[in-house]
C-alpha cells in the first residue's frame, strides 16, 4: 500500500514536533521521521524554560509570547506538568542592581511584564533565595518551566492520539526528492516537507547548510538529586551573569559596566561562557548550568572545571535542601551568528527550520506558525 500523507516532517526535537502540531491543527496529514528511538538531543537536555524575558524586544519577544500562548494550549490539553512560576533574576551586587533596576524601568514600554523587587518582596516571592548580600530582583510573572523529558516523552502520543499524526522513530530520512521521502526502509508520498534536524547540517541538503553560517555550541548541565517533599524551588531562578547572557538586557546602558567587572573580576566565566540558572522537574530535582562553548567540532568530553563554576556560582544564590548532583551531561545546540532561527528553502515546497539557538523550547510553537503562514499550510 502506498505510504502517503500531506506533509513529513523530519526530527522528532521539539521544533520538529511543534511543526507537526502547527500542520495538524490546520487540517494536514502529518508523518513525523525520528532517526533516534526517541527523542535524545538538546530538547531533552535544557532547562524546560519558556523564557520570554530574555528575548530581544519586538520580533523576536513577539514571536516568543506567541509561542508561549501556544505552550499554555498544550499544556492544558496534555496535562503535562509545568510551573508558571516566573523568573527571578537576583541581584548581589551595586553593578547589577543598575542594570536589573534600569530594565524593569525601560522594559514594560517595550512589551515586557517585569518589575524591580526589594530585598524583602523577594524573599516574599521565594524561599529557595540566599539572604546574604541580596540587594533585590528583577521580577517577571511571564516565565514557564516545563520538565524537557516528560514532555518530549509525552508529546507524541497527543499529537498522535489527537490530531492522527504519525510518528516513527528509528527512522532516518536518507533523502527527499518531492514528492519522494525515503525513510528508514520505507519510501512516503509527500506533497511538502520540513526539516527540523537540529545540529545535524550534514546529512540531508549539505550544501544548503554550508553557506548558512551555523555553528554548535556545546552546554554543560548538572541536576541534583530530588529535594525533599514539600520543597518546591517557586520561580525559576537566574542571576547576575545571565544579564550579561541574554540580548534583551542589551538595551540598558548599565551592562557595559557590569560586563567589564565580570571580564576583569572573573575572566573565567566569561572563558567558558558561564550564567547560572536553576528550573525544576517533575520529580522534584533541580537542573542546573550552563556554560557555552562555541565550534563546529563539539569535544565530547566535559571539564570538570566548568562544572564545579556553575555550581560554585549557583550555591551563591541558591538556597536549596540538597545540592548533591546525580547528573551530568552536555547538550548541543545550532546558533546562527545573528538571525534568530535559519530558514531556508532548499528545494521546491521543502523548508529547513533549525537553529533557534538557546531559546528552541521559548520560541517553537511560534516559529511553527510563522513557518506554517510562510509555507501557507
Ligand atoms: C543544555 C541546553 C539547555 C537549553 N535550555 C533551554 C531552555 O531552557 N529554554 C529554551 O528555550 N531553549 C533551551 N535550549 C535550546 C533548545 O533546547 C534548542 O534550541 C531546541 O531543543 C532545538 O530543538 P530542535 O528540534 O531544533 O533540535 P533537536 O532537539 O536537536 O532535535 C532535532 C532532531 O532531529 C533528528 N534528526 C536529525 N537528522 C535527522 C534525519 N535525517 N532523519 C530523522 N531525524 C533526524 C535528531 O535525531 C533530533 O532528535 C537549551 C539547549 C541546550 C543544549
Amino acid at each position: 500500500m502506498e505510504k502517503r500523507a500531506d506533509i513529513a516532517i523530519v526530527g522528532a526535537g521539539i521544533l520538529g514536533l511543534a511543526h507537526a502540531y502547527a500542520a495538524a491543527r490546520r487540517g494536514l496529514r502529518v508523518v513525523v521521521f525520528e532517526r533516534d528511538m526517541r527523542a535524545s538531543r538538546a530538547s531533552v537536555r535544557n532547562f524546560g524554560l519558556i523564557w520570554p524575558i530574555g528575548q530581544t524586544h519586538g520580533l523576536m519577544h513577539q514571536l516568543a509570547m506567541r509561542s508561549h500562548s501556544n505552550w499554555l494550549q498544550v499544556l492544558k490539553e496534555t496535562k503535562l506538568p509545568c510551573w508558571p512560576t516566573g523568573s527571578l533574576h537576583l541581584v548581589y551586587r551595586d553593578d547589577e542592581a543598575a542594570v536589573a533596576r534600569e530594565f524593569a524601568e525601560v522594559a514594560p514600554g517595550l512589551g515586557y511584564d517585569c518589575a524591580w523587587l526589594k530585598r524583602e518582596q523577594v524573599l516574599a516571592r521565594s524561599a529557595a533565595v540566599r539572604v546574604d548580600k541580596l540587594i533585590g530582583a528583577l521580577w517577571s510573572p511571564v516565565e514557564l518551566t516545563i520538565d524537557p523529558r516528560a514532555t518530549l516523552a509525552a508529546l507524541p502520543a497527543y499529537l498522535s492520539e489527537r490530531f492522527g499524526v504519525q510518528l516513527f522513530y528509528g527512522s532516518a530520512v536518507r533523502n527527499i526528492d518531492l514528492p519522494l521521502v525515503a525513510a528508514g526502509n520505507e519510501q512516503w508520498k509527500v506533497d511538502r516537507a520540513i526539516v527540523c534536524s537540529g545540529d545535524d547540517f550534514e546529512s540531508l541538503y549539505p550544501d544548503a547548510y554550508a553557506g548558512a553560517g551555523l555553528t554548535r555550541v556545546k552546554l554543560q548541565m548538572l541536576r541534583t538529586e530530588p529535594q525533599p517533599a514539600g520543597w518546591s524551588l517557586g520561580p525559576a531562578l537566574a542571576a547576575g551573569l545571565t544579564l550579561r547572557f541574554y540580548p534583551s538586557f542589551g538595551v540598558c546602558h548599565s551592562l557595559a559596566a557590569l560586563k567589564l567587572r565580570i571580564l576583569q573580576e572573573t575572566p573565567q566565566y566569561d572563558r567558558w561562557g558561564i550564567h547560572g540558572l536553576v528550573s525544576q522537574t517533575a520529580s522534584g530535582e533541580l537542573t542546573l548550568g550552563d556554560s557555552h562553548e562555541y565550534g563546529l567540532c563539539v569535544d565530547i568530553f566535559n571539564r570538570e572545571e566548568i562544572d564545579e563554576l556553575i555550581v560554585n556560582y549557583i550555591t551563591g544564590f541558591l538556597n536549596a535542601p540538597t545540592m548533591r548532583i546525580a547528573q551530568r551531561w552536555y547538550g548541543v545546540y545550532a546558533k546562527h551568528p545573528d538571525q534568530t532561527y535559519l530558514s531556508l528553502e532548499p528545494a521546491q515546497g521543502v523548508r529547513i527550520v533549525t537553529s533557534p539557538g538557546g531559546a528552541g523550547m521559548t520560541l517553537s510553537f511560534g516559529i511553527a506558525d510563522q513557518t506554517s503562514a510562510e509555507m501557507e499550510l
